[in-house]
């Protein structure tokens, strides 16, 4: 068996109905003859998309959402469970992208939470860690990203643990221009596999897809991937330009 290569884009709360079928439309064209065994590319709408796009294209590009509520149903007023993304043929979903813990105060415990609910309901949490630019300079990194993987999804079994995906987001890269360089990226790559490793074993770590994100563009995603243990981006701005994003899948 070998890990699942993925690409996957992140429109966050961009582009209105019309925008957003016009340039999935335009995705879906230019790679559906690419369409390779392992390699997965993903597109996480902004809710009003989700069942439109998996219409249009799932069998090529796969739809995900971009965050969830933690439980089933009931009076949780502007909320979204994920068995009501599910029951529109989304696959993937986003938990604890830093711009939800940041804005919306989601704690590594509320995480926790929906990450169990996503797997319940068959689907993949795209699963995000990431240090602050302070947290870099000071070298505390690897201990806040331990204890996110701890917090956020190490109380998993191995088997529910083996479906996950995540991603190493460095939050002074989102958004910001300034990329993790490979050796950056790969160092924390490695370090996640090792310890999930630790945690679980070895052929669990192996098989384990772990991301990269932060300005990930056409022209650094071919050094970023090509790291051992880079198995793909998770990718914000550049999934906005259907050619971008392309360019980086192929
Ligand atoms: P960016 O965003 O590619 O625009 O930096 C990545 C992300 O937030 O997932």
């Amino acid at each position: 068996m070998m890990r699942k290569k993925i690409v996957a884009g992140n429109w966050k709360m961009n582009l209105d109905y019309a925008a957003g079928i016009s340039l999935f439309s335009e995705i879906v064209n230019m790679v559906k003859d690419e369409k390779k065994g392992n390699q997965i590319a993903i597109i996480c709408a902004p809710y009003i998309h989700l069942n439109s796009l998996a219409k249009l294209g799932a069998d090529v590009v796969k739809i995900g959402a971009q965050n969830c509520h933690q439980n089933d149903s009931g009076a949780y007023t502007g909320e979204i469970s994920a068995g009501m993304i599910k029951s529109v043929g989304v696959e993937y979903v986003i938990i604890g992208h830093s711009e939800r813990r940041e804005y919306f105060a989601e704690s590594d415990e509320l995480l926790a939470q929906k990450t169990i609910k996503v797997l319940e309901n068959g689907l993949t949490p795209i699963f995000c860690i990431g240090e602050t630019l302070e947290q870099r300079n000071n070298g505390s990194y690897f201990e806040v990203l331990k204890a996110q993987l701890d917090k956020g999804i190490f109380g998993l079994s191995a088997e529910d643990f083996s479906k996950i995906v995540i991603a190493y987001e460095p939050v002074w890269a989102i958004g910001t221009g300034l990329t993790a360089s490979s050796d950056q990226a790969q160092e924390v790559h490695a370090f996640i596999r090792k310890e999930i490793a630790a945690k679980y074993n070895a052929q669990v770590a192996e098989l384990t897809t772990i991301l990269y994100g932060g300005s990930c563009n056409p022209k650094n995603a071919a050094e970023l991937f090509a790291q051992k243990d880079i198995d793909g981006g998770l990718i914000g701005g550049a999934s906005l330009k259907s050619r971008d994003f392309v360019d980086i899948v192929k």
